[in-house]
């Protein structure tokens, strides 16, 4: 098995070493039929992108993308940011972009002061709070109302950094049409997390989260992780010529 888009990449806008030509010319040397430019939402300190630039880089994805006769997506990674499941991106903006994700950093700037002791946004509560079933819940919590309440497109590396019951989430994310990101990078969901989200009914997506061009369309260890699973095209969006559709509409 192996994917035949990837959904996840970053480049220079946010902390990326590779420009969006850089990270299409290795998607297309690996015979990829498209590839999206998700750089960091503006709430990742130092290096988010904030919306003003979504015309700038709408341009140079549409030259590139001619240029090489190739589909070029523009999109982001947004920041789930509270327990209440807020993201650091507006629908105004969102529309803005042709496909949208989102995951939980450590470091995003919650939106009051007080969110900080509620997610393990930081090393201090993070250690203290770590692992305990309350902490649990209220990340899960966070996780489905972001899903629910947001029109995500992808969950990227649900439980990342962050302890949260992804039957719960898997479930949220199959009502809604979420789909959620098997990652290389972060190496999770963890084998016992994916099980529990595709016993639960969610659909996935395989990524590689690449922040340098040579890592763009690598991930074997989620193609690894789907195949123990016994995942494949009815679980898997992007491991098939078949059509990825969206919950925001887009099909690729
Ligand atoms: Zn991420
Ligand atoms: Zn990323």
């Amino acid at each position: 098995m192996k994917i035949t888009a990837d959904f996840h990449s970053h480049t220079r806008y946010s902390h990326g070493t590779g420009t969006v030509e850089d990270n299409v010319l290795a998607a297309m040397s690996l015979g990829l039929r498209a590839l999206a430019i998700t750089d960091h939402g503006e709430r990742h300190p130092l290096v988010g992108v904030k919306p003003s630039r979504f015309d700038e880089m709408r341009r140079d994805v549409l030259t590139v993308a001619k240029e090489n006769r190739f589909r070029v997506l523009l999109g982001i990674e947004a920041n789930i940011l509270s327990p209440r499941g807020e993201i650091d991106l507006s629908e105004e903006d969102a529309d803005k972009l042709d496909i949208v994700l989102a995951g939980f950093h450590l470091t995003a700037y919650p939106p009051r002061f007080r969110d900080y002791f509620a997610l393990p946004f930081n090393g201090l509560t993070r250690y203290i709070c770590k692992n305990s079933a309350r902490q649990k819940a209220m990340n899960t919590d966070a996780f489905v109302r972001a899903v629910t309440e947001n029109r995500i497109d992808v969950l990227t590396h649900p439980g990342f950094r962050i302890d949260v019951d992804l039957k719960a989430v898997g479930e949220a994310c199959a009502a809604v049409g979420t789909y959620m990101e098997l990652s290389s990078r972060h190496r999770t969901p963890d084998l016992k997390g994916a099980e529990a989200a595709a016993n639960a009914g969610a659909k996935f997506i395989i990524n590689s989260d690449a922040h340098k061009p040579a890592l763009v369309g690598k991930c074997d260890y989620a193609l690894e992780l789907a195949d123990k699973l016994g995942l494949g095209e009815d679980e898997v969006v992007n491991v098939s010529d078949r059509p990825v559709v969206f919950r925001r509409g887009l099909e690729v």
